[in-house]
């Protein structure tokens, strides 16, 4: 439902990070509250859309998936271009998908828009057991290099809603 003076705001938001860290997941669990133990990896780029409303503001998420140019830490340009946010997700039970965030982090501070609202999201929460990448790690890297932080689960759903709430209204605010 829209409120009669809501603002509407359309965001484009990109999805990066490492092959396997959940990016697929993380927008399918959003999108339509669903998961798969055994998400197929996505095959060149998928789009997803979903309305978000704040108390002031709806906001209609454009979400950019990417798949095979995670090896090159590097977008087309087109990926770029008008994109609001991005969300850069590692998997905390591979610290090798971290030290491909970081990559990405540098490649988003070079070609993204200098407002960019940018997210580190430590996927996979639910791994606990297995995690490799400490909160405390996520949070410092996050903190340096001006993005918010947080942990979810693509798998439970934990902080999934919040991740994108948090995304709506740093944008929300920046108008
Ligand atoms: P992508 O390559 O970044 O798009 O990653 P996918 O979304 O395809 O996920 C890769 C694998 O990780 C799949 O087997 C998913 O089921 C699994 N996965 C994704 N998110 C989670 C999560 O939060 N927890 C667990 N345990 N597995 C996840
Ligand atoms: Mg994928």
């Amino acid at each position: 439902q829209r409120c009669p003076n809501c603002k509407f705001y359309v965001e484009k938001t990109v999805l990066v990070g490492d092959m396997g860290s959940g990016k697929t997941s993380l927008a399918l669990r959003f999108v339509k509250g669903l998961f798969f133990d055994n998400q197929e990896p996505t095959v060149g780029a998928a789009f997803f859309t979903q309305l978000l409303s704040l108390p002031e503001a709806t906001v209609k998420f454009d979400i950019w998936d990417t798949a095979g140019q995670e090896r090159y830490h590097s977008l087309a340009p087109i990926y770029y271009r008008g994109a609001a946010a991005a969300i850069v997700v590692y998997d905390i039970s591979s610290t090798d998908t971290f030290v491909k965030a970081e990559k990405w982090v540098e490649e988003l501070q070079i070609h993204g828009s200098h407002k960019l609202v940018m997210a580190l999201v430590a996927n996979k929460s639910d791994l606990e057991p297995n995690r490799e990448v400490e909160t405390e790690e996520g949070e410092q890297f996050a903190h340096e290099s001006g993005m918010f932080y947080i942990e979810t689960s693509a798998k439970t759903g934990e902080n999934i809603n919040e991740l994108f709430y948090e995304i709506a209204k740093r944008i929300a605010k920046a108008y």
